[in-house]
């Protein structure tokens, strides 16, 4: 028989290795007489440095739809009274292309601190790094109430330069000065939305 390898497409009860070489991951391989089979269908991921063999769910590699704590990227779209509008462009570091998928973040979830006046704290364009909370209707609902989440990028409104950070709350930009305030992920700027297919 052929022991695949780390990449292949594995199908539940595929033999993947010995017991003695590997060691199976308890949520996706089991062991019998000394082997390790698969216990999900997905891709075959095998670490050799530390002989651990693991494989992710092919559905979960291929997953654009939100779920409760992942993690997105989107771009405002939209400022309203009590809520701002998210078109997702990444879910856990996987950049989907015209995602069609929306979220809104209500005022009550943007920050720890008290948020008056949305507008005041993000503007149309913007990028934020946001956490999925749940489904409501037929977008979600995601929150930047942390240090982490906020926005990661945002654009001079009048000149459309990438604005500077400046200080805890604000961003400026370098060629107009034109200076606003926002609710800043701590490494803002620094992002590079990494494509993973
Ligand atoms: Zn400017």
């Amino acid at each position: 028989m052929i022991i695949p390898k780390s990449g292949d497409i594995v199908k539940i009860g595929d033999e993947l290795g010995f017991e003695e070489q590997f060691l199976g991951s308890q949520d996706s391989t089991y062991s019998e007489n000394g082997n390790i089979y698969a216990a999900i269908n997905g891709i075959l991921k095998i670490n050799e440095n530390e002989r651990i063999i693991h494989i992710n769910a092919q559905n979960e590699e291929k997953r654009i739809i939100p779920r409760q704590g992942d993690i997105i990227i989107g771009e405002i779209s939209m400022i309203r009274k009590n809520s701002v509008g998210v078109r997702m462009v990444s879910l856990n570091d996987k950049v989907i292309v015209n995602s069609g998928i929306f979220a809104n973040i209500h005022v009550s979830n943007v920050s720890k601190s008290y948020v008056d006046k949305l507008d005041s704290v993000f503007q149309k364009t913007d990028l934020v790094r946001a956490k999925v909370l749940s489904k409501f209707g037929k977008e979600w609902r995601i929150a930047t109430d942390a240090p982490n989440l906020g926005v990661i990028l945002s654009k001079c409104k009048y000149c459309g330069h990438n604005m500077d950070r400046k200080g805890r709350d604000q961003v400026k930009c370098p060629f107009c000065n034109h200076t606003e305030r926002k609710k800043i992920a701590s490494d803002y700027a620094k992002v590079e939305i990494v494509l993973r297919f």
